[in-house]
């Protein structure tokens, strides 16, 4: 199964992906947790792309393009992309390496997505994701899983996600277009709780 899943920031989209990574035991593949381990980890490719991540802008297509073939060539059995195609270049990029099977399109308005977002935050450790009001730690601004302090993330600032939606408007909502045309995209209202959303997706992929 090659599944895409494409969404605002707040869309609850990674949730999703994980949910499905493990149902249907294929790789979740997440170019923002690639690019942010590339940072970490101080790579050629993290110091080259540490700033533009910081300004929530798009890193270069060629980077990301890059980085997505080495990683498609491990699993061809199937896999959840996560962030990636996210503008048209790169989805004509995608079609040349391999075809999706269906593509989830996880819908929210600004609003919510803002909300979420600000509320964000997130263990600079070990990856955890905690919402300050829905889904709070145990210990305030403490990660349950390793003790590490929380941080609210750059690019998860209310003046970022804003330029990121922005963004996301202008050039990622060409995706649907894309899709649509492919009879691969699957519409799903991404502001119901994470359970009702996973089940709606079930039901598409099941199709
Ligand atoms: P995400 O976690 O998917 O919201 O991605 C975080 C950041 O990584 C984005 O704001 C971009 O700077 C960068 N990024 C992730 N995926 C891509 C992509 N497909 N193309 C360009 N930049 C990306």
């Amino acid at each position: 199964m090659k599944l895409m899943i494409v969404g605002p920031q707040g869309s609850g989209k990674g949730t999703q992906a994980k949910l499905i990574s493990e149902k249907y035991n294929i790789p979740h593949i997440s170019t923002g947790d690639l690019l942010r381990a590339a940072v970490k980890d101080e790579t050629e490719v993290g110091k080259q792309i540490k700033d533009i991540l910081g300004r929530g802008e798009l890193v270069p297509d060629e980077i990301v393009i890059n980085l997505i073939k080495d990683k498609l060539k491990e699993s061809d059995k199937g896999f959840i992309l996560d962030g990636f195609p996210r503008n048209l270049e790169q989805a004509k990029a995608l079609d040349k390496i391999t075809q999706l099977d269906k593509v989830i399109d996880v819908i929210i308005s600004d609003k919510e997505s803002v909300k979420r977002i600000s509320g964000r935050r997130s263990c600079p450790k070990c990856g955890s994701v905690f919402h300050i009001t829905t889904n709070q730690p145990k210990k305030e601004d403490v990660c349950d899983n390793c003790g590490e302090g929380l941080v609210q993330r750059d690019d998860d600032k209310e003046e970022v996600i804003k330029k990121r939606l922005q963004i996301y408007h202008e050039q990622t909502s060409l995706l649907e277009d894309f899709y649509r045309n492919e009879e691969i995209l699957e519409e799903i209202d991404g502001e119901q709780p994470i359970e009702k959303v996973f089940e709606d997706i079930v039901k598409v992929l099941s199709e």
